[in-house]
């Protein structure tokens, strides 16, 4: 089987692990710390904090920047559903705002438009949550602008894009946002099995989520911090979890960590030879963004022609052996979120796109053979289809 995608752990990934089951620290020593400090510096921000998902790094960046009951999230419904849970998580409420057919990111101009609404019925959002759909940099700039103009925050949603670049800066740097999140889930740009990243160069911002991560409880007390110094106290001055990275999984992500640009290179490879080889194709593939610096997380094509051809196309590639998936669903028609008031043609661009969507094998581990087959599979049935 020739899986969409897969992880990809070699020896030096499994000495880093077994090294830290023998180094006297499962949890909260060193490698978190280091982990910590080598993402920072490759993304170019000056905080990275470490927790045990993508999941919980969105949901720490919305308590971490103060979200909560009363606020309103705005996001792409061309998303995971957790960019939209975790407003809920905080007891806030969350919206969407429609994408734009050719980068399958959060449009811009749907976002002004939505904002001057807004405005005008004192409904403006409190955060705004662009992602970074299959690697590829949202519109930052026009973000940050609105973000300026309106008075709300901003999270990138980056569980697609680390690796990736936005105009002259990594994906992460946090120069156009208040805080960025990354995945490091099994198939994600680097893994850590299951695990998560927040940076921000907000000192406050950065403070905040350390505490969130270790049940709101307060490291490092300073003197003035406690009446009686006790040497044993430590203060909890928020409500937080227990979110925490354990040193297996950061001794992991260092490893990972080095081994990032190759991924990266090996994905923008294949996403190049696959443009190539469909150019003459009835489907449309990845629009390339200038400079081509996108992380390549998916490789989405889009058919033409009847409304099933996708489900033909999909169960074709499983017959041959080739696994493919669906990115995504829109999140505003998942059963909750119709609940609470969203229905079809809400957010058409995002529907439309859903349609007729289809992710094909995409990994660092992937062989220019393995996707020859994948290419000839789908040629011969486009041709024979179309
Ligand atoms: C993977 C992913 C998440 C969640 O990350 P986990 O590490 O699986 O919790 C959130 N948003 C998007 C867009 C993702 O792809």
């Amino acid at each position: 089987m020739i899986r969409y995608s897969t992880q990809n752990i070699d020896q030096s990934d499994i000495d880093a692990v077994v090294d830290a089951l023998r180094s006297g620290w499962l949890t909260q020593g060193p490698a978190v710390e280091q982990f910590e400090r080598e993402v920072a510096a490759y993304c170019g921000a000056r905080h990275a904090v470490a927790v045990s998902s993508g999941t919980a790094a969105l949901h720490v960046a919305c308590l971490s920047l103060e979200f909560g009951v009363g606020d309103l999230l705005w996001t792409s419904p061309n998303t995971f559903v957790a960019s939209a849970n975790c407003a809920l998580l905080c007891g806030g409420d969350v919206d969407f705002v429609d994408i734009d057919p050719n980068t399958y990111n959060l449009c811009p101009d749907a976002l002004e438009q939505k904002l001057e609404a807004a405005e005008s019925t004192g409904q403006l959002p409190t955060v705004v949550m662009p992602v970074h759909f299959s690697g590829r940099a949202c519109d930052m700039a026009r973000i940050q602008g609105l973000a300026q103009r309106y008075g709300f925050k901003v999270i990138e949603d980056a569980s697609h894009a680390l690796g990736g670049r936005t105009e002259e800066r990594r994906i992460g740097a946090c120069d156009r946002s208040d805080v960025a999140v990354f995945s490091l889930h099994a198939i994600k740009s680097i893994t850590t099995g299951e695990g998560g990243l927040l940076l921000t160069n907000t000192d406050y911002t950065a403070e905040r989520a350390r505490m969130l991560r270790s049940h709101g409880i307060k490291r490092d007390l300073a003197a003035h911090d406690t009446e009686a110094i006790d040497p044993w106290r430590y203060e909890q001055p928020l409500l937080g979890l227990n979110y925490r990275m354990t040193e297996l999984q950061a001794a992991l992500g260092l490893s990972q960590l080095s081994r990032l640009d190759g991924f990266i290179e090996r994905r923008r490879d294949l996403a190049r030879r696959y443009a190539e080889r469909f150019a003459n194709l009835p489907l449309d593939t990845p629009v390339s963004d200038d400079g081509d610096v996108s992380a390549w997380h998916l490789y989405p094509v889009r058919f033409h022609g009847g409304a099933d051809i996708r489900r033909r196309v999909f169960e074709y590639l499983r017959k041959h052996g080739i696994e493919s998936q669906v990115h995504y669903y829109p999140v505003h028609l998942q059963p909750l979120y119709r609940q609470r008031g969203h229905q079809p043609g809400d957010f058409p661009a995002a529907e439309a796109y859903y349609e007729n969507v289809l992710s094909l094998p995409l990994h660092p581990g992937l062989t220019d053979s393995e996707q020859d087959q994948v290419v000839e599979v789908l040629t011969s049935f486009l041709s024979a289809e179309c």
